[in-house]
């Protein structure tokens, strides 16, 4: 029987003394920003503006659990820049969720947004909260609670939130709900990633593994994949893990490992993704799903290290770090989670002749859709699959050809390439504002 006195110390893992504190995210975020601005010779004000977030909140929501005891969950949002439009961005329920990175998240997507084109800035949310404890209705407590919290922040024209990790179209439409009863009348337009019938989109449930899917096929001759050969490591299995792994395997891609939060599966045979997301529903994870050969089971961590061509890193930050940089098989590294490769790490890559595909590209598939639902229900007019996908198809190819010129004309990452690509939108609307001379 749970002690109802008892303070729930899980939620609150930063305060945990058995568990070092990560490296803060955020400056080395900004490293990215100070070196896009020295290769552009930026207006200073653009670096100050950007240095820091707009403005951030936090705030402490105060769940009622089934049980009759109550939790208290530290929750954030943060604003990060709006210059190009209403900021933009996913909120995640995730144990690991701090101020740090939900700031260097909005960061990101502010970035994201602009190598996109959207007419956004950047922002993104979270609670700190293990959803994997929680029953259906405390999850929807929690989903209520947040919008009541940031009420003020969200809005069509103001903050627009969007599913991200360990959240979905169901956590949306509860969210949605919720601010049309604070706010007296229905507001579709502030939340993406709704269920169709609530406002929806089509196309936006595979939009993120999509994206990332266009971007590695324009570049799949510059990195000399051949679809007919190339094997793939997928880590995550979730909405982006599994439907890049669908997508990839539908064109030929060996797909030869998957991975979950439970642990990993590996064969050079090959897996085939649809069998292993039906083992995923009946067994709660990818652990025993078999694939054509010998399939082994092992960590995460040795996941990673396998041998492969195209390595698919679609679940946290931090993946590829110092410690196992120098241990990746993997050709090519296509960032579908947020952060996964580490500046340092990615330096080794990159001296080793490997490719890393950024997230602000590569990822940026679910904000692009994001925005089309955003447009559809700001007009009321709603486009069918192929007409979202074709426009998808069109902003991944066009963005990822011009990173990669940038890339070949000055002779930078990829990575710097798409700030630079990203900077100078932004830049310019700043400056388009007014800069001292
Ligand atoms: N959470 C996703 C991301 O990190 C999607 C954000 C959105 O659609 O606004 O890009």
């Amino acid at each position: 029987m749970l002690d109802k006195r008892a303070p729930a110390r899980e939620a609150w893992p930063m305060q945990d003394t058995a568990m070092p504190a990560p490296v803060p995210l955020f400056p080395a975020a900004q490293d990215n920003l100070r070196l896009a601005c020295e290769r552009l010779n930026i207006h200073p004000d653009v670096f100050e503006e950007l240095k820091a977030p707009r403005e951030t909140l936090a705030a402490t929501l105060l769940i009622r659990m089934d049980d009759g005891s109550r939790r208290a969950l530290p929750a954030w949002r943060c604003r990060y820049n709006d210059r190009r439009g209403p900021t933009k961005g996913g909120i995640r329920f995730h144990p690991g969720v701090c101020l740090d990175e939900i700031q260097t998240l909005a960061f990101w997507m502010t970035f994201k947004c602009a190598v996109a084109d959207l007419p956004f800035g950047g922002g993104k949310g979270g609670v700190c909260v293990d959803t994997k404890t929680l029953s259906r209705t405390e999850l929807e407590r929690v989903s209520r609670a947040y919008v009541e919290a940031f009420a003020a922040f969200i809005g069509p024209d103001r903050d627009i939130l969007a599913p991200d990790l360990y959240t979905n179209g169901i956590v949306m439409a509860w969210m949605a709900d919720e601010y049309a009863s604070i706010s007296g009348r229905p507001m579709p337009s502030a939340f993406t990633g709704k269920p169709i019938a609530f406002g929806g989109t089509a196309g936006r449930t595979d939009a993120t593994a999509r994206g990332g899917y266009y971007a590695l096929r324009h570049l799949e001759s510059a990195f000399g994949l051949n679809a007919d050969n190339a094997s793939v490591i997928v880590q995550g299995f979730g909405n982006v893990g599994y439907h890049i792994a669908k997508l990839l395997h539908a064109d030929g891609y060996r797909i030869v490992g998957v991975s979950d939060s439970g642990g990993a599966i590996y064969d050079p045979a090959g897996l085939d993704p649809l069998s292993v997301m039906e083992h995923k529903h009946l067994n709660g994870g990818v652990l025993g799903a078999a694939g054509h050969g010998q399939t082994r089971e092992m960590s995460n961590p040795e996941l990673l290290e396998q041998e492969c061509d195209v390595l698919v890193p679609a679940a946290l930050e931090r993946q590829i770090t110092e410690a196992n940089c120098e241990r990746i098989a993997a050709r090519v590294v296509l960032e579908l989670a947020n952060g996964p490769v580490t500046a340092n790490a990615e330096r080794v890559l990159l001296a080793a002749g490997k490719n890393v595909v950024p997230d602000i590209l590569a990822n940026s598939g679910g904000v692009t859709v994001s925005h089309l639902e955003w447009v559809q229900n700001r007009s009321g007019f709603y486009w069918d699959g192929s007409r979202v996908r074709d426009h998808l198809k069109s902003v991944i190819e066009t963005q990822t050809q011009a990173i990669w010129l940038v890339q070949n004309q000055m002779a930078v990452s990829m990575r710097e390439a798409a700030y630079i690509h990203g900077l100078k939108r932004i830049a310019e609307s700043v400056e388009a504002r007014g800069t001292e001379a």
